[in-house]
């Protein structure tokens, strides 16, 4: 294969062999510890608000109206006595720790609580693993402030105060870090909370569960010893489910769980509910740095943070009876946008219930059947939401014995299409102005709407073989594969669907690495659903119907199976799985999407062009709204069928004549290559590259192929052998390449100028409004280019005198700088350029001296280990490459006012290189088709943020 070829397909798989290879890395170093799904609800038996917090605050708060950060302080109090955080600390609360005291502030229901801050999680992990002096002092004040408030005393034997422990970072990582549930419950607090509840059997399944809890997530005892003693249990008392047990039966079971701890831990269960509060505590601190929250990290590019928060908060039960129950639930549809309460609630249940799909949830819409009032308030509290965060809101709630508590509030994640029609509808409902709505798109989340979905006639003629839930769009196909290890072993080579009854925190790599996903229970907020949706992954959940076995490595749906070799079709859009391979559809830019692209059209300053090779590709990309090309690639152009028999020859010759002749030959297929690209890009610019890459890409290397080159050329092979060891170089990529070719080759040069000549007047002729703007590549001294310049103008003259053409013919000649020496000497090189465009992909290889194409041997080291931030073949490095993009710039306007400067990297496509290029003052970015309307929208948004 070609070595141009290559060099693209390495820089576009490093994301992928970067995660697997830095997840390995990281495993290596950090322990392993029991992980486990994490449960979600807590609550409290107090309301919240009121005049008196309401007067406490003002005190506290700064002029602008935040409240205000104590150094030092390392717990936050919310509740009815005093609130002390707020949603403009994020950084120090994490993003549940500031809304609970926000939510607190406006008066909504939610129990009280406090917040450990992330610095004081960085502390103990700085400290390798040592918890911060004082710490537990401070909890213990602020659990006294608690005591009060509520009128019980934590762990108490008469009136206990139960509370859970709970992660919370900056940036929500769903499931990725601990809970603890029901801590304060012991021997003897276990019978009060019998007594106050009246309800014995509940207070023994709240200890079971949190000698369960506490013994995997904080001592890291194996889960499966709990759930075996828990089948004896269930086998003895002839239940079928956990809620068969009755009263005796889980007594026995909690006596039954301490043996289980005390065996595998070594000592007994915590009987000092203050001691249970500090050993969670310090496991939430260590779950920051879990593999799995890693990997998560990683995927998600999260960098930057000190650590996670931890919410201390009084617990609230939805397990009490069927007047108690729990959801999650979206102000918005986070897959559609549609303006409608969604989500999922279970009666008499915990949250992890609804969570970790192990009973099937209602939907949201059934609340007002199952408690009127409850469902008036959650639509008041939906309204009051999102009017205050200007935002969706992805919330928690539970129901205590008919009284709402709200959880949890943030701003919910939603997929690329959802994201488009809530801003545009927020917009139409004046909640946000237009440029807020720009602002709050994620440019790279268009992806999503850029993706093909399922020929609708097509699919109308496939088996469906079940119906699940539509979690997340998109239209995937591949084979099935049944763990997650295997989804990321077998993704290397083929496309993979992960088909799992449900996914957990630990399934993140396979999930990423799958082309689509899909389970068979859990509920449009399970796991799968939620992450998937974050990452824009196509997602069908809870397809009841398929039957997994796992261990057979196949699943059965409708009679039939379906195993390894088996491809299935898996729309997000809709929940259908289907057999066999359905053929995909191009999207199209219209409706919402169309508006946020106008939108940003009329706010951004820095243009958009694309990098196409084909007149299929230009017309795709003006489609999406780029606004000319900003580089061809014309060796791509040399491979097709007849084309690169003749390149060969051109290639083999051993004179000038020759070279020449076999050069004729291509001239009518440029020629003709660039005439559709022009009738594509009518009236807009089109930067044509000479040829590039060094020529033994373009001769075949073995043997074989070299024998029949030979042969269907009439040389001998020994001739094909020896030009190819005559081309061979230590390191091409430095070598015999870009404008070096065109100095000891022009007669190539003067081939390729004289076809983008004939058929810009071609195009003119026929009133066609071509372009044309010829770029020299891989410059670095000003001499080169001003050699090649004057070959290519004289070779534009001779056409334009052969062809009798008088009209105006305006071709302007610029150049690449890829070549940091182009970029220090920028004045001299523009003197003799129209124009330059940073080719940040070479800029980048040799400013880091990191070969583009080797780079995966240790890029994915250096990224686990915090050497570098990203890839910097995929985002710019800012500092150290942007420079030289800086410098070029400033130099090369300082000897050519008009210059006008691009760039074609990859990094075009990217929003932060994007953001960038609009703060140095580039003309404009050059990407890929498909990530045209992510620069338009990212170049709005960089314009939005001076
Ligand atoms: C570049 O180097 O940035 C560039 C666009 O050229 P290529 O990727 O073809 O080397
Ligand atoms: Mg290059």
């Amino acid at each position: 294969m070609a070595k141009k070829t290559t060099r693209k397909k390495t820089t576009r798989k490093t994301a992928k062999k970067t995660s697997k290879k830095s997840a390995k890395g990281v495993k290596k170093k950090t322990t392993k510890k029991a992980a486990k799904k994490t449960a979600k609800k807590t609550g409290a038996r107090t309301h919240a608000g009121g005049s008196r917090t309401r007067k406490k605050i003002s005190k506290k708060k700064t002029r602008s109206g935040a409240k205000r950060v104590t150094p030092g302080k390392m717990v936050y109090y919310f509740g009815k006595t005093r609130t002390e955080g707020g949603a403009t600390m994020r950084d120090l609360l994490g993003g549940k720790g500031a809304n609970l005291a926000d939510m607190t502030s406006i008066g909504l229901p939610v129990p009280p609580g406090m917040t450990i801050t992330t610095e004081t999680c960085g502390k103990y992990s700085d400290a390798g693993g040592r918890m911060p002096k004082g710490l537990m002092n401070e909890v213990a004040k602020n659990m006294g402030v608690l005591e009060r408030e509520l009128k019980k005393k934590f762990g108490d034997n008469k009136n206990p105060l139960l509370v859970s422990v709970r992660s919370g970072a900056k940036i929500s990582m769903p499931g990725m870090m601990d809970t603890i549930l029901n801590l304060g419950l012991t021997d003897a607090s276990v019978e009060a909370l019998a007594e106050m509840t009246g309800d014995r059997r509940f207070a023994y399944d709240a200890y079971r569960r949190l000698i369960n809890m506490f013994g995997d997530v904080v001592m890291g005892v194996d889960h499966h010893k709990f759930e075996s003693a828990f089948d004896e249990i269930k086998n003895k008392y002839k239940a079928q489910t956990d809620n068969d047990v009755p009263e005796e039966g889980l007594v026995e079971l909690c006596e039954r769980y301490k043996e289980v701890y005390r065996s595998s831990v070594g000592e007994s269960f915590p009987q000092n509910p203050h001691k249970q509060l500090e050993l969670a505590i310090e496991a939430v601190f260590k779950s920051w740095n879990a593999d799995k929250a890693i990997s998560y990290r990683r995927i998600e590019g999260i960098t930057g943070l000190k650590g996670t928060a931890v919410n201390v908060q009084a617990m609230v039960f939805g397990n009490m009876g069927d007047d108690c129950g729990t959801g999650v639930a979206f102000t918005r549809n986070p897959s559609t946008g549609e303006n409608k309460f969604y989500g999922e609630f279970l009666v008499n249940a915990q949250g992890e219930d609804v969570v970790a799909g192990i009973r099937t949830p209602r939907p949201v819409s059934e609340l007002k059947k199952w408690n009127k009032k409850i469902h008036e308030q959650l639509m008041k509290i939906k309204t009051k939401l999102e009017k205050h965060y200007k935002d969706v809101q992805d919330i928690e709630f539970t129901i205590e014995r008919g009284k709402l508590y709200m959880l949890q509030t943030r701003n919910g994640k939603r997929t690329g299409q959802a994201a488009v029609k809530i801003a545009c509808d927020m917009v139409k409902e004046k909640l946000i102005t237009e440029k807020q709505a720009l602002l709050r798109i994620p440019a790279n989340d268009l992806t999503q709407l850029l993706l093909p979905s399922f020929d609708a006639t097509k699919k109308g003629l496939s088996t469906v073989l079940a119906k699940g839930l539509p979690a997340s769009p998109g239209a995937a196909v591949g084979k099935p594969a049944f763990t997650a290890d295997e989804a990321v072993e077998r993704s290397r080579h083929e496309s993979v669907i992960l088909v799992r009854k449900e996914t957990s925190p630990e399934d993140v790599d396979g999930m990423h690495h799958a082309a689509g996903i899909l389970t068979s229970t859990g509920g449009m907020t399970s796991h799968a659903a939620v992450v998937a949706r974050g990452w824009g992954k196509c997602c069908v959940a809870g397809a009841g119907e398929i039957r997994i076995d796992e261990a057979r490595g196949v699943f059965t749906v409708g009679g039939k199976e379906f195993g390894r070799d088996d491809v299935i079709s898996i729309d997000g859009s809709t929940g259908e799985v289907i057999e066999g391979s359905v053929p995909r559809v191009e999207p199209e830019l219209s409706g919402d999407f169309a508006k946020i692209m106008r939108w940003a059209d009329k706010y951004r300053t820095l243009g958009v062009r694309t990098n196409a090779d084909t007149p299929a590709d230009a017309q795709r990309a003006r489609d999406f709204g780029a606004e000319g090309i900003g580089l061809t690639r014309t060796e791509h152009m040399f491979f097709e069928g007849p084309r690169i028999t003749a390149m060969r020859e051109m290639i083999l010759a051993e004179n000038v004549e020759d070279r020449e002749a076999a050069l004729a030959k291509l001239l009518p297929y440029q020629r003709e290559d660039f005439i559709g690209i022009f009738e594509a890009m009518k009236g807009l610019p089109v930067t044509i590259r000479l040829l590039d890459p060094p020529l033994h890409e373009f001769l075949p290397h073995d043997q074989k192929t070299q024998g029949e080159l030979a042969t269907s050329m009439g040389v001998a092979e020994e001739k094909i052998r020896s030009r190819v060891a005559m081309l061979h170089e230590l390191n091409p990529m430095l070598g015999h390449r870009g404008c070096r070719l065109a100095v000891t080759y022009p007669e190539i040069l003067r081939m390729q100028v004289r076809a983008i000549t004939e058929a810009a007047i071609d195009c003119l002729g026929r009133g066609v409004k071509a372009m044309p703007e010829i770029m020299v590549p891989l410059v670095g001294t000003r001499q080169e280019l001003a050699l090649l310049r004057a070959e290519g103008e004289k070779v534009i003259a001779e056409v334009k005198k052969e062809k009798d053409w008088k009209k105006k013919l305006d071709i302007k000649i610029g150049t690449m700088i890829e070549i940091p020496r182009a970029a220090l000497t920028a004045n001299e090189v523009a003197e003799v350029a129209d124009f330059f465009s940073f080719g940040t992909n070479d800029l980048t290889q040799l400013t880091y001296g990191y070969s583009r194409d080797d780079v995966n041997t240790f890029l994915p080291d250096y990224i686990a280990q915090d050497i570098l931030p990203v890839d910097p073949f995929q985002s710019l490095d800012q500092s150290g490459v942007g420079q030289l993009v800086e410098m070029g710039l400033q130099r090369g306007r300082e000897t050519n006012k008009g210059l006008k400067v691009g760039i074609c990297g990859e990094h075009g496509g990217d929003p932060a290189s994007v953001g960038f290029c609009h703060r140095v003052g580039l003309d404009y970015v050059s990407c890929s088709p498909f990530r045209v309307p992510i620069a338009r929208l990212a170049a709005a948004q960089a314009a939005l943020s001076d």
